[in-house]
């Protein structure tokens, strides 16, 4: 009996201790953290937000709002790990939190692939017809890094940035090989050789998209005698290993240049450019008074338009007709050999319609030391070729080597007597005047009287006169 109402007992207290625990669970009040996450990861550049809703003080029954106080910040512009302390309050009641926010890299580079009818070799080489952009928020401009691979019909490119984001793009791609190589020449492609100087290959560069560099492959054809005079085609051809071939030729001309030497006596060659004009014949009434031959380098532009009938009265009274240009225009004839040529060619027949008689001597627009040709010839040294071409086409050209000044440098009648007259040479002297203006021409006359005083003879340049050549700067 006693022993029955000793477990009541027990059993009793047990009851009062688990309602006890019950009271202290549901109603004794606490804070409550239901979404506080105290290890959050967040990507590089991302709005960090607090993260403590939900946060309250109290029991089952009611929850009060909490204080918050919170240490810490996180940059979301530097990777790494921040720690965010958070103080809960409530009355006296305080609770402090942990909070590990880890900034981290998780988004793959952006990568953009253009280009249209994208193909790969037979060989495997991947031929770059398209152009690649690839940026990563914190590894910047990846573009260099992008890998290509030919898989079936497709191209795959794919780069990763350095926390291993990895991005890939696909794009459709024929197994094709469509394009021939190209063959470069290394040196010019026209070449000109005088008599017996040697003959030196200076070989091409041939690229192919598949293949690379197939300058080894290349076969080159024809010969070249330098002891013959006349014109030498060499050709290279070359096949890249689909079978696609090309070629190309350099051209070598063989001439004789000939020596004209000075002839030690005082020789006085009058030049006039760009004529003629409305100064021409007056010009032309002073060579007569004093029975001296002159040369004129001729010209077909605006201010020589309406004095043809001047180019046959110096061809028949005894000067020297030649060539200047016929357009006289820089940008024209020394954009290539060929407008040269071609503008050569027609001052020269316009002379001949008018006189019956073929020059063969020649002025450069500019002289042959010009410079202004490199603005026109795309870095072909227009004035090198051009040079040793009319000696292979059995031109001569002449230079000057005394200035009136009449170019530019000066206006005044007398002062161009005084820079012909205070240069002349003991042996060969080719002036350089111009018949277009007023002030040079009335300054002949005083010229030829200096000059016949002083024992210069006055001749019309010939294709036997000594030359008078500058140094070619282009
Ligand atoms: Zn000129």
């Amino acid at each position: 009996m006693n022993k029955f109402k000793h477990w009541k007992i027990v059993i009793l207290l047990i009851g009062v201790i688990i309602f006890l625990v019950l009271l202290t669970v549901f109603i004794y009040p606490k804070f409550k953290l239901k979404n506080f996450q105290e290890i959050i990861e967040i990507s590089y550049n991302d709005l960090y937000e607090d993260n403590y809703n939900d946060v309250c003080f109290g029991n089952i029954f009611s929850c009060h709002e909490v204080a918050v106080k919170k240490d810490g910040n996180v940059d979301t512009k530097k990777l790494g790990e921040y720690k965010v302390t958070y103080t809960f309050s409530y009355q006296n009641n305080v609770i402090v939190k942990e909070q590990i926010v880890k900034v981290m890299d998780k988004k793959a580079p952006t990568l953009e692939v253009n280009g249209e009818n994208l193909k790969y070799c037979p060989n495997g080489s991947i031929p770059v017809n398209f152009e690649i952009k690839a940026i990563d928020d914190i590894d910047g401009d990846l573009s260099d890094k992008v890998l290509v691979k030919a898989e079936d019909s497709k191209l795959v490119f794919s780069v990763a940035d350095g926390a291993g984001n990895e991005v890939k793009v696909f794009k459709d791609a024929r197994k094709i090989d469509e394009e021939a190589p190209k063959i470069n020449l290394i040196g010019d492609n026209l070449v000109y050789l005088q008599l017996n100087q040697k003959y030196e290959e200076n070989g091409v560069k041939a690229v192919d998209n598949c293949d690379g560099d197939i300058s080894e492959k290349v076969i080159r054809e024809g010969e070249v005698d330098s002891s013959k005079e006349g014109k030498y085609v060499i050709t290279y051809k070359v096949s890249d290993s689909s079978g696609l071939s090309s070629s190309t030729n350099r051209t070598v001309y063989v001439y004789q240049a000939k020596n004209y030497a000075e002839k030690g006596t005082k020789n006085v060659y009058l030049t006039f450019d760009d004529g003629p004009s409305a100064y021409t014949g007056q010009l032309l009434d002073v060579l007569k008074k004093y029975n001296v031959k002159a040369t004129f380098f001729l010209t077909s532009q605006n201010t020589s338009k309406g004095y043809d009938d001047m180019i046959k009265r110096e061809y028949d009274e005894g000067h020297t007709v030649a060539i200047h240009s016929y357009t006289h225009s820089y940008s024209y004839i020394y954009a290539s050999v060929d407008n040269y040529f071609e503008d050569l060619t027609n001052m020269q027949n316009k002379i001949y319609n008018l006189t019956g008689y073929k020059t063969m001597i020649v002025r450069f627009p500019g002289g042959s030391s010009n410079t202004i040709s490199k603005n026109y010839d795309n870095g072909s040294h227009i004035m090198s070729n051009l040079a040793k071409m009319l000696g292979a086409k059995g031109y001569r050209y002449f230079d000057w080597n005394v200035l009136s000044g009449d170019a530019g440098e000066t206006t005044d009648t007398k002062q161009i007597v005084k820079n012909v007259t205070s240069n002349l040479k003991s042996g060969t002297s080719v002036v350089l005047q111009h018949d277009t203006k007023n002030f040079s021409v009335n300054a002949v006359e005083d010229i030829i009287k200096y000059g016949i005083e002083n024992g210069y003879n006055f001749l019309p340049l010939t294709m036997d006169s000594p030359s008078v050549e500058h140094s070619i700067n282009n």
